[in-house]
């Protein structure tokens, strides 16, 4: 009876984190007492120097850094462009080859793919079914061009975490420098980047119940560095523009709590065994792609459902108030494939199939307990499934035009500038959904359609929950339908589209 309630369970930590009370408290005081510009002289701008001298002294602790090597920038996504576009910057015309995992974070695979424009050589290494790189492969992509090294410590998606002493050996062994995204292993297990021998190393302080907006760099004492955004001195000159105090204080806070979220990794442990097990029982074929043994974090699972659409999985898991991910979504606007599972080795339908579990030190064994529950009844049936699926070749001429169908486009603006609507679809926020429920006719057929039938899924289960009685998605989206019939979407392409106000 107790799973019958409906719960709110967060099951996408990797994503991002609840801000925990204690780093709110901080925020906010810092917000309320400490205005001060920390580079100006007088006492209030004196107090906010202080207050960030001391931040930086607890980051860098946290990770047994001197506080002289963590430069605050305003993400993780940040710090990795930073050090990637200066080592190329530095090391160009001579030494323009950048080695990386494949599984990397899209923060660097797009910096990278930017920096393969500018002339500079990047290469891939291979890495195994559960993303573990091969020492002696990775070795053969070393030479004498090679300037960085960038390999993560732990993957986002499924969890996997390198040998990176063993990997900084080797670069140091080749003269080269060496960068770990440790984003993900932060408060999930203990960080010493001494002891990981790396010459750079960035932190995201949202994956560790702190504030969104800030991270941090590390930079080896004597490690050269290129500052990415210039202007005023602060951060020892390294990193342009006043501090958002508030936020690196939150992050500091956040660290001071590091040691309680690695006391809590061992039970987060055994939930993700329970859940794992439970895959196993409830569908003997599923694929586990994290690994279970010590190199992996605790919290995470990443596992492929055979023939069941994630898409469909996770809208129909939201519906019942759990948050899980499908493929690297940290974003909604990304529908593509994750390339971290197509480097594992999984098909494009495969990565179609695969979603994304990651507990955190709030989730308890009832949570868990609900997921299962919820997923067994979706598996056996003994859930009706209260929306329907519209396949492209489905969406004829006859269904597009039919009296009582209404086509809700859900797309993102930068998706309308690339191909028209559907005839007669009105356009709606994803985002604010919410908000134009009133203006949708609960009598007609609602046809959710977005670029790649990911959201569209979510909004339906959405509508479905506000009572709208006949909702279906369609699947593959709008790219998938003008693939399947080019000749319609010319035809009708963009007709009589109306764009809904919120
Ligand atoms: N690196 C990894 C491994 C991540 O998982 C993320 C965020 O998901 C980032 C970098 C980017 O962090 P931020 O959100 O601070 O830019």
């Amino acid at each position: 009876m107790l799973f019958r309630l409906r719960r709110e369970v967060y099951l996408d930590n990797n994503a991002t984190t609840r801000v925990s009370k204690p780093v709110r408290q901080k925020i906010n005081q810092v917000l309320k007492t400490c205005h001060g510009n920390p580079s100006s002289l007088y006492q209030v701008a004196r107090n906010s120097a202080e207050i960030l001298a001391e931040a930086r002294r607890q980051v860098a602790q946290t990770i047994n850094a001197q506080d002289h090597e963590i430069f605050f920038t305003g993400s993780a996504t940040e710090a990795n462009n930073a050090v990637l576009k200066a080592i190329a910057q530095l090391n160009y015309p001579h030494q323009t080859k950048i080695v990386a995992t494949p599984i990397e974070h899209s923060s660097v695979i797009s910096t990278l793919d930017f920096l393969a424009t500018q002339g500079v050589q990047v290469d891939y290494c291979p890495v195994d079914a559960h993303g573990r790189v091969q020492l002696a492969s990775l070795e053969t992509c070393l030479d004498e061009h090679t300037s960085l090294l960038c390999c993560m410590l732990a993957n986002n998606e499924v969890g996997t975490i390198q040998d990176i002493p063993a990997l900084a050996r080797l670069a140091r062994r080749h003269q080269i420098l060496f960068m770990a995204d440790c984003v993900q292993a932060l408060g999930k297990m203990p960080i010493d980047v001494k002891a990981l021998g790396v010459d750079y190393a960035s932190f995201s302080a949202h994956k560790i119940h702190g504030p969104k907006g800030v991270g941090a760099l590390y930079i080896k004492s004597g490690s050269p560095f290129l500052p990415l955004i210039h202007g005023g001195h602060q951060e020892f000159g390294q990193r342009a523009g006043t501090e958002g105090l508030h936020n690196i204080a939150g992050f500091a806070t956040a660290c001071s709590q590091v040691p309680n979220l690695l006391q809590q990794a061992h039970r987060v442990r055994e939930l993700k065994h329970y859940l794992i097990q439970a895959f196993q029982r409830l569908k003997p074929d599923c694929l586990i792609h994290s690994p279970t043994d010590d190199y992996c974090l605790p919290n995470t699972v990443s596992v492929t459902f055979p023939n069941i659409n994630n898409a469909m999985l996770m809208a129909m898991l939201d519906y019942h108030g759990i948050a899980v991910s499908a493929g690297s979504a940290c974003n909604t606007q990304d529908d593509t494939p994750s390339h971290v599972l197509k480097a594992l080795g999984l098909s494009e339908q495969q990565a179609r199939e695969t979603l994304r579990f990651s507990c955190s030190g709030d989730t308890s064994i009832t949570d868990i307990k609900y997921v299962i529950k919820t997923l067994a009844d979706y598996f056996s049936g003994a859930e009706k499934i209260p929306i329907h699926l519209v396949t492209p070749a489905q969406l004829n001429e006859n269904l597009l035009f039919a009296e009582n169908i209404y086509i809700l486009d859900v797309r993102f603006p930068h998706e309308r500038k690339l191909a028209k609507g559907l005839p007669r679809s009105h356009e709606a926020s994803f985002v604010a959904i919410r908000k134009y429920v009133k203006q949708i006719p609960p009598n007609k057929n609602i046809l959710v359609v977005c670029e790649m039938g990911y959201n569209s899924s979510v909004v339906a289960y959405y509508l479905k929950s506000k009572r709208f009685k006949n909702v279906s998605f369609l699947l593959t989206g709008l790219m998938g339908w003008r693939w399947y019939y080019p000749e319609l979407y010319r035809r009708y392409g963009g007709q009589n589209v109306t764009v809904l106000t919120p």
